[in-house]
């Protein structure tokens, strides 16, 4: 492939990193592709991505709110389907496939984190569960915890987790946020934090410490962003259309890491 076009589709996506990271990935390989980033509203994902499909776009990456959607337009592979959310498309043959879930674990990989950790989830909407099958994949003991309890219990049953509702997290060896608590500036009622130092985990990212991180590594705990996780689903994905190792260091430098 010598040159091809990529975008992330989402709303809001002016915030996105994920062209400045791309863009990086193909500089560093001497690549000719594009990647850019567009706005397409939830009514409007369809004929969008119909719309790219007809200009020879090659692959998009698909956020907030239109990963359900991106699902339902496309042929979903096993682990998409039971995430019920596509992250990652390739658009002339409608391959739907979610990197947010392995992307986690190659995360907790990174960071160090052992095989027998037990990892407490805040949250359970939709990038919670992608999380949730992977990290139980993995091996590693998980329970859940969410402002809605039903949504953790289901959650809990689909990947054989347990539920926690007290927000205890002295615990835990990993605390990972998946809610949108942090988008909205407000910070989680934990308890627990000051019995143990662990690895804190915001999906969020925003350019500052979130409340969560900040709560956190004021007690000691060693606390990411959600630019972690950025670079591992999106080098995924760049491995999903391309078929050669991403360049990890180049993606995470261009994100600030
Ligand atoms: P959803 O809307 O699907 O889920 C939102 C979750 O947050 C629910 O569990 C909801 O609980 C909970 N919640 C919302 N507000 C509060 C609050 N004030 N206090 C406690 N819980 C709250 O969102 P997503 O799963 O799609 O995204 C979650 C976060 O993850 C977002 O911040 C998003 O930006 C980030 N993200 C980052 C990625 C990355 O690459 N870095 C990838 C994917 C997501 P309830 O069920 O009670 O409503």
């Amino acid at each position: 492939m010598r040159m091809a076009r990529f975008a992330v589709i989402g709303d809001p996506i002016a915030h996105s990193l994920s062209p400045q990271m791309h863009q990086a990935a193909y500089r560093e390989l001497n690549l000719e592709h594009t990647y850019e980033a567009i706005r397409v509203s939830l009514g409007s994902v369809e004929a969008e991505l119909e719309r790219l499909v007809g200009e020879g776009y090659h692959g998009v990456n698909v956020t907030v709110p239109l990963k359900e959607a991106a699902l339902a337009w496309s042929i979903p592979d096993a682990f998409a389907q039971a995430a019920r959310a596509v992250n990652t498309l390739e658009l002339r043959r409608r391959r739907g496939v979610n990197t947010d879930g392995p992307g986690f674990v190659q995360v907790l990989d990174r960071l160090g984190v052992a095989k027998d950790a037990s990892v407490l989830l805040l949250g359970a909407g939709g990038s919670a569960r992608a999380i949730a099958l992977s990290v139980r994949a993995s091996g590693r003991a998980l329970a859940i915890w969410n402002r809605t309890a039903e949504r953790a219990e289901a959650l809990a049953r689909a990947c054989d987790g347990q539920v926690e509702t007290e927000l205890d997290l002295g615990a835990y060896d990993v605390v990972v946020n998946a809610t949108s608590a942090s988008m909205a500036g407000e910070s989680l009622p934990l308890e627990g934090a000051d019995r143990k130092a662990g690895v804190a985990i915001d999906l969020y990212y925003s350019g500052g410490a979130t409340p969560f991180m900040e709560r956190l590594s004021h007690l000691g705990w060693q606390a990411h962003d959600g630019r972690e996780l950025l670079v591992e689903q999106g080098a995924l994905s760049f491995e999903f259309w391309l078929g050669v190792a991403a360049p990890r260091e180049a993606m995470r430098t261009a994100v600030g890491l």
